[in-house]
């Protein structure tokens, strides 16, 4: 949509160290240095080690480009050994957190109970939380993908208030197409995307779900980016193996050229 400023999103996952983070991030910022890309938002989601790093370049050199982490403790502080809180995160200025990858859920057993958690813990401290829902290839095969995903919806957001809702993101992104090669088409994305926005609309208002950005994600690239991006409730795209190479994400930014 015209109203939507579209979100790029690089998910580095367990890649790229601190010192691999700083160079990286210095390409993307010179490769997006003009003004072209201001209309489009460019953030990356590097691991949590990276992010003081990236915190110092991007503050040092007023880099538009934003930040964020992977994942974020459901708990503010305390006796919970190995995991990040929400006030850190927002101690290093991050704006976004993904929340309940596919990743996640598969390998860490997060539930719509545990998203939903999380997704409060970042509201409360001031991060905007990048919610990720998506099918397996089960359900796909099924026929039942928009109502898994619009449970997952529901789940994630329940008793989250209109005030915190309305500057969520939501990532669609179907399982059987991360880090497959298989993409979704641009109609089996908008499908989802589509009636993930008449959810939110029933759920929240109208006017707030005009406002949410829908990310697609799930093997983009800069060769089929701009056809995703072309449907009407596809506000952005969630970037994982294709954002580890800055040459490509830029491309991927730059859908529009
Ligand atoms: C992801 O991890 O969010 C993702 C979409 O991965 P890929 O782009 O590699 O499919």
């Amino acid at each position: 949509s015209e109203t939507r400023t579209p979100l790029m999103a690089g998910n580095w996952k367990m890649n790229l160290n601190h010192l691999e983070a700083i160079a990286h991030v210095q390409k993307l910022a010179f490769a997006l240095a003009d003004k072209d890309y201001e209309a489009v938002e460019v953030a990356v989601l590097p691991p949590f080690t990276d992010l003081r790093s990236v915190q110092t370049l991007v503050d040092g050199d007023k880099l538009k480009i934003k930040y964020g982490a992977q994942d974020v403790s459901a708990h503010d502080s305390g006796a919970y050994t190995g995991e990040i809180s929400g006030p850190m995160l927002a101690k290093l200025k991050c704006t976004y957190v993904a929340i309940g990858h596919s990743e996640r859920r598969q390998y860490h057993d997060e539930t719509d109970e545990i998203v939903n958690a999380k997704v409060k813990a970042a509201f409360k401290h001031g991060l905007t939380p990048i919610m990720c829902v998506g099918e397996g290839l089960e359900v796909r095969k099924a026929g039942n993908q928009v109502a898994h995903t619009l449970a997952q919806v529901e789940g994630g957001l329940k008793d989250v208030p209109a005030e915190q809702a309305e500057s969520v993101v939501i990532a669609y992104e179907p399982v059987w197409a991360i880090g497959t090669g298989e993409v979704a088409t641009p109609e089996d994305a908008q499908e989802v995307c589509g009636a993930i926005r008449d959810s939110l609309a029933k759920l929240y208002s109208p006017e707030l779900a005009q406002k949410v950005r829908i990310q697609y994600g799930g093997s983009v690239k800069s060769g089929n980016v701009a056809a995703i991006m072309a449907q009407p409730d596809v506000d952005g795209a969630l970037v994982g193996g294709a954002a580890l190479d800055a040459d490509e994400f830029v491309k991927i930014v730059r859908f529009r050229d």
